[in-house]
């Protein structure tokens, strides 16, 4: 029997199949657990649940977003934290 998430229609694995005409059952896949856990919508509305400082660096190492608790530790602005391409 395949298993496939029920939000993101993920094939999340698979089982013995008991019964000849059924042949997919539904789970919830670990992104989608962790999304309705946290319950965030984009990457920067998960970080602002988390109860730590939190930036989002891109490949280069600049900084593409902070969460509130990195603006209130670095007392600026969260706009202020990211760090455009050329600006450095
Ligand atoms: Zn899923």
């Amino acid at each position: 029997m395949k298993i496939v998430c029920a939000w993101c229609q993920k094939e999340i694995g698979s089982t013995p199949s008991h019964l000849e005409n059924e042949r997919i059952s539904h789970g919830l896949c670990d992104d989608c657990r962790i999304k309705m856990e946290y319950n965030f919508t984009s990457l920067e509305d998960f970080i602002e649940k988390l109860n730590a400082p939190i930036m989002i660096m891109d490949k280069e190492g600049l900084v593409q977003g902070a969460n509130q608790s990195v603006s209130i530790m670095l007392q600026t602005s969260k706009e202020a934290i990211k760090i455009k391409k050329g600006e450095m």
